[in-house]
């Protein structure tokens, strides 16, 4: 038996006895999706697919709709980009230099910055990295313009945290005005982030996750998942 088919054969066999497992351990009522998958074959190609396989359930237009999607806008450019940085950075650059290095790729110069109240400093500091490595830096912050939440009907109990709202629109509103090539969140609020991706005009990267408990690590709490906060996500 070669090493290539002994390991098909052992990611076979995870998969079976990942299949099991649900059988056994999960509800009737949940679809099987790639989280269920044990052998990856999308990638790996020498294994074998799950009956409930995206890829082998694919309709031949809706592969074609997102290959057609690639040449659209600036797309292409980024998908190029992308995989560049990662070849040529793997496991070696930071995530602020792979910024950086993407931002060259794609000759963007004028970096708007959508960050966070709490991580202003942090803010401040990828600023200064981006001004000492040529780039023009423009940030937006979370709580710009000042408006009380209550005034467009968030519960006033919800001000008890502090009364200014973040405007996450208003950030991506002025940094279009800017005329930003690339944003960059630092450290928005769940939900918030999402209408900043929104209202974006420019394409958004994300250079911290904020996350209140962690020191804004939100893997540590999936790391953690399995032992100490297994009773608080009801494992
Ligand atoms: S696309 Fe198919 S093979 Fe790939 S992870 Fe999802 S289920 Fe597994």
């Amino acid at each position: 038996m070669t090493r290539q088919t002994a390991l098909s054969f052992l990611a076979t066999f995870r998969y079976d006895l990942l299949s099991l497992q649900k059988t056994f351990a999960m509800p009737k009522h949940y679809a099987n999706s790639c989280v269920d998958c044990g052998t990856q074959n999308c990638k790996f190609k020498d294994r074998t697919y799950p009956e409930f396989c995206p890829t082998t359930n694919l309709t031949p237009e809706d592969l074609e709709w997102s290959l057609e999607r690639y040449n659209h806008d600036n797309n292409h450019a980024i998908m190029v980009a992308s995989a560049e940085v990662e070849y040529e950075g793997y496991c070696q650059l930071t995530r602020v230099e792979e910024i950086m290095q993407f931002a060259r790729k794609i000759n963007a110069h004028k970096i708007g910055i959508a960050n966070c109240i709490g991580l202003i400093k942090e803010a401040r500091i990828f600023a200064k990295i981006l001004r000492a490595n040529g780039f023009e830096p423009y940030a937006v912050i979370c709580k710009v313009a000042g408006k009380d939440k209550s005034s467009i009907g968030i519960p006033v109990c919800c001000e008890e945290i502090g009364a200014a709202m973040c405007n996450p629109i208003l950030q991506a509103r002025l940094l279009n005005q800017t005329k930003t090539d690339l944003n960059v969140v630092i450290g928005l609020c769940v939900g918030h982030d999402s209408l900043f991706y929104k209202y974006s005009d420019a394409y958004a990267t994300t250079l911290i996750t904020k996350d209140r408990i962690t020191g804004n690590n939100p893997a540590a709490a999936i790391y953690t998942a399995e032992s100490y906060y297994k009773k608080k996500f009801n494992l």
